[in-house]
């Protein structure tokens, strides 16, 4: 499977520091890169480096109508999007979105033919308590419940501890190991052809640690906040994505 890096800006970027950032951005070979950028850039970004795959934060899970501050999946299709992230833990703690929801915006972006990037992961409290795994196997069980099981297939997932988000401390190998072998064997379990999911890892992925992640089992790619707002460390990890075998 080809590795897929994505970076998730959030809400940073201006019109000027986003050329800066995509002059430097050059894709690899051997390895899929995008940027999932906030909504008003998408104009921006029709133009962009030759092969760069372009994505988005959030989508409705409505179709379209009086849902003021919404964005559809139609809307993000015409603009070109391949991917757009789900249930980022930012979108669950900050705006409230539950499981089913997370579920239902996956949904509409395949209705539209756009690949969702499910996040899933636990919190400090509840890995500290040894729930990690009955918390991530709940949001995975929310979205196969939406989607079904050949849909739930054609899903890109990440895990992404909330701990690990923007604190600059990585989850290490062997804990980004036995999580995605333990969402592989959840999606078998479950008669979701697991083989064909890619898994990324998400979580202070920086150019010093992307190897050693991308070289671990199981791990697909990544999801790549803050790093990816610097173009060099983006390449770097990126080239870390496409050297590991
Ligand atoms: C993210 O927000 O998806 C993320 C992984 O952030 P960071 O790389 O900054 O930890």
């Amino acid at each position: 499977m080809t590795r897929l890096v994505a970076g998730n800006w959030k809400m940073n970027g201006s019109l000027a520091a986003n050329r800066k950032l995509l002059d430097v951005l050059v894709v690899q070979p051997g390895v899929e890169m995008a940027v999932c950028v906030p909504f008003p850039y998408l104009a921006q970004l029709q133009e962009r480096p030759r092969g760069l795959v372009l994505g988005a934060q959030d989508v409705s899970e409505f179709e379209v109508g009086a849902y003021t501050g919404e964005v559809s999946a139609a809307m993000l299709a015409e603009f070109g999007c391949r991917f757009v992230i789900v249930g980022h833990s930012e979108r669950r703690a900050l705006h409230g979105e539950g499981d089913l929801v997370v579920g239902r915006k996956a949904r509409a972006a395949l209705a539209h033919g756009l690949i969702p990037i499910v996040c899933v992961g636990e919190t400090l409290v509840e890995r500290d308590a040894g729930h990690a795994v009955s918390v991530i196997g709940r949001q995975l069980a929310a979205v196969l419940e939406v989607l079904g099981r050949e849909a739930m297939a054609r899903v890109v997932l990440a895990y992404e501890p909330v701990w690990a988000i923007g604190s600059g401390r990585s989850a290490t190998v062997s804990q980004v190991e036995e999580v995605h072998a333990g969402i592989r064997g959840w999606l078998r379990g479950h008669g979701v052809a697991a083989e064909d999911v890619r898994i990324l890892y998400g979580g202070s992925v920086k150019p010093e640690n992307a190897a050693a992640l991308f070289a671990a089992r199981d791990v697909d790619g990544g999801l790549i906040g803050g790093a990816s707002l610097v173009g060099e460390d983006f390449m770097a990890i990126c080239r870390a994505a496409a050297d590991a075998v």
